[in-house]
């Protein structure tokens, strides 16, 4: 593979950063996941406005425009020759040469690292057709889940106890009240009203959440944006997931019970469908 490391594409074996990057020492950095299909971005301009969003809450300068990051993704799709998949973008707040809790002078130049990862087929995951499992999952993590860092610990903790539990993942729950997945965001679909928490700093900011309930909307669907439990998804018609690798991904079982008659419901179907179809003729 080849891969990006502040400006210069090398072979991932010949790739370095430093030991004293604050990215590695101290997880100060943010990062954007964009999906490729036909060798084209989806959704690029909202995840350049959430990198841009993510770097001014930490107060990172963000290094490159926007034609400089679409100009480097297209880059890697090509030396890369993905089709589908994804391009991985990390800023750190780069290497101040010491260990030191007090961030560096702000002329310290960030970090930015950039590779591709090949997913074939990826728009037709066998598992949108049978829908995924996910158990509730105490969610314990910080309280700016706005901000996209890469403090992935916890989240793949909860990863981790929902594979051992016997599910494809958790849903984490804060006060009674279902925040996200692990790496997505989370509804319900009760008598035809697409339920999904409000927008907060208790949550990541979907860029596939505001493109579904756009769609959702415009096809005349009712959107309801609050808090709901786990009981109440349990109780609900479909649930579903969305983000920028799974797109939209039906839930039919949530903590051992099967949501509806546990099967893909077609609410999930359709935003799937219709997310796809869209996001390709934007694709750029
Ligand atoms: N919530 C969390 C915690 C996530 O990590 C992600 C994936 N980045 C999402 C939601 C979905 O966001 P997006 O649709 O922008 O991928």
């Amino acid at each position: 593979r080849t891969v990006y490391v502040n400006g210069d594409y090398l072979p991932e074996d010949a790739a370095r950063v430093s030991i004293f990057d604050r990215g590695f020492l101290m997880a100060d950095a943010v990062y954007e996941v964009v999906s490729v299909l036909d060798g084209r971005l989806l959704d690029f301009d909202g995840h350049m406005a959430r990198l841009d969003r993510s770097l001014d809450a930490l107060a990172i300068a963000n290094p490159l425009s926007h034609d400089d990051y679409l100009a480097a993704h297209r880059e890697l799709v090509d030396r890369n020759a993905i089709t589908d998949g994804l391009v991985y973008l990390q800023v750190t707040r780069g290497n101040p040469g010491d260990r030191d809790f007090a961030y560096p002078p702000e002329d310290t130049p960030p970090t930015v690292v950039m590779f591709t990862q090949a997913k074939p087929g990826l728009a037709d995951a066998p598992a949108a057709r049978t829908g995924w499992k996910v158990v509730g999952v105490e969610d314990l993590r910080w309280g700016r889940r706005d901000i996209k860092t890469v403090q992935l610990l916890y989240p793949s903790m909860a990863k981790m106890e929902a594979r051992a539990r016997g599910a494809d993942d958790a849903w984490l729950t804060e006060a009674g009240h279902v925040t996200e997945g692990t790496s997505n965001n989370a509804y319900i679909v009760r008598g035809g009203v697409i339920v999904t928490r409000e927008l907060s700093r208790d949550i990541l900011h979907g860029i596939t959440r505001a493109a579904v309930l756009r769609f959702a909307r415009e096809a005349q669907m009712t959107v309801e944006e609050r808090p709901f439990t786990i009981a109440e998804a349990q109780q609900a018609d479909e649930a579903f997931v969305t983000s920028a690798s799974a797109f939209v991904m039906p839930v039919v079982e949530i903590d051992g019970k099967k949501v509806g008659d546990g099967t893909v419901g077609p609410v999930a179907t359709r935003l799937r469908e219709i997310y796809l179809e869209e996001s390709r003729k934007a694709a750029i």
